[in-house]
């Protein structure tokens, strides 16, 4: 099986004390070869994470949808390009939440993101309420398909999609293996009737609650690509058990 993709969300964590864990993270991904390995600091960390770390990947978290322009507080695909991200991470479930942004809005960053030479992790995630409704694998099909770039096959390679359900985030809980497998299942189908037969090859994420304990577990099945971290990519300590248990 491929090699498993394990992404660090720090979220709105990080000062600069966090360049050591970022500078330990890097030190052991080199001895981690079975494991593709990246983190998403701050947009402030970006540029120093980048220079502190060698091998792993660095990304954003957001990005705006045009290169320039005059819009306060806004940070350009472009500009984390400069900065030297090699990804970005796109409609995670807390910008879709804090900040009201809609599929078409995801899609126009991941169209200009794409354009900028970043790769994307695209995030979708059902609520508690959708799951218990049985509406997740539908919600989950609507939010792929609006909010994926525009492109075609030609993209398969700079696109990975994550999977985070609302309610796992942050909560300790997470789904069962199974529903697990039975969603990453359904986003596959998605991808292949988006993307035709390439869309085989875009990497699934898992990401809520993943923890050095449970990771074993819940990436067992070669259909889940990798974990997308929150919490416990904060300390090189617990984000190396969850590479070294993905490994
Ligand atoms: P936790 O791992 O803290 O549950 O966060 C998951 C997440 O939202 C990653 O993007």
């Amino acid at each position: 099986s491929e090699r498993k993709y394990i992404v660090g969300n720090w979220k709105m964590h990080g000062t600069r004390a966090m360049l050591a864990e970022a500078r330990a993270i890097d030190r052991s991904a080199e001895r981690l070869i079975k494991v593709e390995v990246a983190i998403a600091p701050p947009f402030t960390l970006v540029h120093a994470c980048r220079k502190e770390a060698t091998l792993i990947g660095i990304g954003g978290q957001d990005c705006h949808h045009v290169e320039d322009g005059a819009h306060t507080g806004d940070v350009s695909a472009a500009m984390l390009k400069d900065a030297g991200a090699g990804f970005v991470i796109l409609g995670h479930s807390e910008r879709r939440a804090n900040h009201g942004e809609t599929n078409a809005d995801v899609k126009a960053k991941a169209d200009a993101a794409i354009a900028a030479g970043l790769n994307i992790i695209v995030c979708v995630g059902e609520t508690e309420a959708e799951r218990d409704a049985g509406k997740a694998e539908a919600v989950i099909a609507k939010m792929l398909a609006g909010s994926l770039p525009s492109g075609g096959e030609a993209l398969t390679e700079k696109v990975t999609v994550a999977y985070e359900p609302v309610w796992a985030i942050g909560s300790g809980r997470t789904p069962t293996p199974e529903e697990i497998v039975a969603m990453h299942t359904s986003i596959r189908k998605q991808l292949v009737k988006a993307y035709g037969e390439e869309g085989a090859s875009i990497r699934i994420l898992y990401g809520g609650s993943v923890n050095a304990e449970n990771t074993r577990e819940l990436l067992a099945d070669d259909i889940v690509g990798g974990a997308l971290v929150g919490g416990a990519s904060l300390s090189a300590e617990s984000f190396l058990g969850i590479i070294i248990a993905a490994g």
